[in-house]
């Protein structure tokens, strides 16, 4: 029966990126990776995203596997900027699994050059602006501080944001970046965006309700709803997309790693149709 089976759309990488020696406050997000491959693939759910694709029909993920890293790993952003090389130089769109937020930064050096004139939709509780913290400028609190000094996107858009200090409100407008907080999310609405856009998720961009499986409980932050709707209506290109900072130590009975591999499961389906269904009909 042919409403069994979508059409195949073509092949997006995952590669997990195991780190969190750039986390501030706690250890975790290294064991992210395989866990959110496991939610994935539970039997409680199936692998259709909203859109109609069916993320089981072979070859429509591509499992890169790991980063091979050990903790305190002096090259780390050396050695994920070549891992995502290598997948994006063989043609491949790329979705990554963290890993603490300090890892977009290495993704981001190896997208940029193969899509110069990014956009960038960062949904966070925090705008990881810092110049450095504890001394550390590679920082899950800085990453974008990083990105922007080295002109690895054009536009910063950030979402969620409910967090914002005297010194990276002062990064922010020294990089011009674009901020939609958390008390005026409804400007999301009115957002436009175009060309080759790469969404970075930070989980805790979520209330903690809903995703209690990170390291910063930031209250009044997005529904699991919101932040899905916003994937899907975002306009230009996705070419690229990470989901961070879940962290399986605080989580409880898998809820935190569920919503992550349903954020992963609707990026891939908007990679591979770029905002349309798999059928015509599809409600
Ligand atoms: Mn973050
Ligand atoms: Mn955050």
């Amino acid at each position: 029966m042919s409403h069994d089976f979508s059409p195949h759309p073509g092949t997006v990488a995952i590669l997990g990126v195991p780190l969190d020696d750039n986390s501030s406050y706690l250890r975790g997000p290294a064991q992210a990776p395989d866990l959110i491959r496991r939610a994935l693939n539970c039997d409680s759910a199936n692998l259709w995203a909203e859109n109609g694709l069916d993320l089981g029909l072979a070859g429509v993920i591509h499992d890169a596997g790991n980063v091979a890293l050990v903790a305190g790993d002096p090259d780390v952003v050396a050695k994920i900027e070549a891992a995502a090389d290598r997948i994006l130089a063989s043609g491949m769109p790329l979705v990554s699994l963290g890993g603490d937020h300090s890892v977009t930064y290495p993704l981001l050096r190896a997208l940029s050059k193969h899509h110069p004139k990014l956009t960038i939709v960062h949904f966070d509780a925090h705008p990881d602006l810092y110049d450095e913290l504890l001394d550390n400028r590679l920082s899950h609190a800085g990453p974008f501080a990083r990105i922007m000094e080295e002109g690895l996107a054009s536009r910063l858009i950030q979402v969620g944001i409910r967090t914002i200090n005297g010194h990276q409100r002062a990064q922010a407008q020294k990089f011009g970046v674009e901020t939609i907080t958390m008390r005026n999310l409804d400007r999301l609405r009115s957002l436009k965006v175009d060309g080759p856009l790469y969404i970075s998720v930070d989980l805790d961009a979520m209330d903690p309700a809903f995703v209690p499986g990170i390291s910063h409980h930031e209250p009044g932050g997005m529904s699991v709803r919101e932040l899905l709707d916003a994937i899907q209506h975002l306009g230009g290109q996705l070419v690229g997309a990470d989901v961070l900072e879940y962290n399986p130590v605080r989580d409880r009975d898998d809820q935190s790693a569920m919503v992550a591999a349903k954020i992963l499961k609707e990026l891939i389906a908007k990679i591979l149709y770029q905002g349309r269904d798999a059928f015509p009909d599809w409600p």
